[in-house]
């Protein structure tokens, strides 16, 4: 757990995502929640000593951002309107209940006894929800609650004035891997100026330590390498099946290791990404006016 506000605080340590927290004068507010149960049981117990929980906020639809939320029963979960459409989707993309209950008593036996739970519904989706953008007062403090599109599709950032921080889920992942996997990333490219734009000392990425704006250029950076890694296939006129048989030196797009403890995953990652950017390329050339 790190402070990295007057009022805030991001955990860069749990395996999944970077779960964070506000706390106003009114009680907590969290953007996203821990991934494995006994961490977002725990998380919750301590929180609650304090303070009540008000909301939770979630970024982006990939698991490592809501299967926590099941743990917050009582918490009123907000989220952009395409997140709340598909969010049941996306919990389990990676198998039902009892396939991530087998899963856990190999990775997480602490977790095992609360999969499934009584005490804990099967899911808890956003019921508050926003299309472009969305302003909670609680406390002293505001939350600016912005859909920037890009390493997903209802991505969100939100923005604390009073704290100097912006929390943008996987829009940055700070020095580690960046998976483009379902990306559209010339939206991307305007999410990266649109939080460029915001006047903030710190970015809570959604992976990687706390960094500043400094390094969006960066992370736009390994964006525009990958487009242009598969534009050149695509100009040549490669298929995805294509591409996949050429050699793809990867850490000439992106220099930095996988993070998340999700290194075995590490070569199906570039699988996913040349396959969607390799998509997303082809139609944006065969559009109507294309160059
Ligand atoms: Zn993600």
């Amino acid at each position: 757990m790190r402070r990295v506000g007057p009022n805030s605080f991001t955990e860069i340590y749990f395996a999944g995502c970077n779960p964070s927290f506000v706390e106003t004068t009114d009680g907590y507010v969290m953007i996203d929640s821990p991934q494995q149960p006994i961490d977002a049981v725990r998380w919750r117990e301590r929180m609650e000593e304090k303070a009540p929980i008000r909301y939770l906020i979630n970024t982006e639809p990939h698991g490592d951002h809501i299967s926590g939320n099941a743990y917050f029963p009582k918490v009123t979960v907000v989220g952009q309107v395409k997140l709340q459409e598909c969010f049941e989707r996306y919990l389990y993309a990676f198998g039902t209940l009892e396939e991530k209950r087998e899963r856990f008593k190999e990775s997480d036996p602490d977790s095992v006894w609360l999969v499934g739970h009584p005490d804990y519904p099967a899911s808890n989706p956003p019921t508050l929800t926003f299309t472009d953008d969305l302003t909670l007062n609680v406390g002293n403090h505001t939350f600016n609650i912005v859909h920037m599109p890009g390493h997903t599709a209802p991505q969100t950032s939100i923005h604390v004035p009073e704290e100097g921080i912006v929390f943008t889920g996987d829009n940055v992942f700070y020095k580690c891997r960046t998976w483009l996997q379902e990306c559209d990333p010339w939206e991307w490219l305007a999410a990266l100026k649109s939080i460029d734009a915001l006047d903030v000392e710190t970015i809570i990425p959604g992976h990687g330590d706390p960094c500043t704006k400094a390094y969006l250029k960066e992370q736009g950076q390994i964006v525009e390498n990958w487009v242009g890694c598969i534009e050149r296939f695509v100009d040549r006129g490669l298929t995805a099946e294509d591409v996949l048989k050429e050699p793809i030196e990867v850490t000439e797009q992106d220099p930095y290791p996988i993070g998340q403890r999700l290194f075995m995953h590490n070569e199906r990652l570039t699988d996913m990404i040349v396959r969607n950017l390799h998509q997303r390329i082809l139609a944006k050339k065969q559009q109507p006016g294309a160059a």
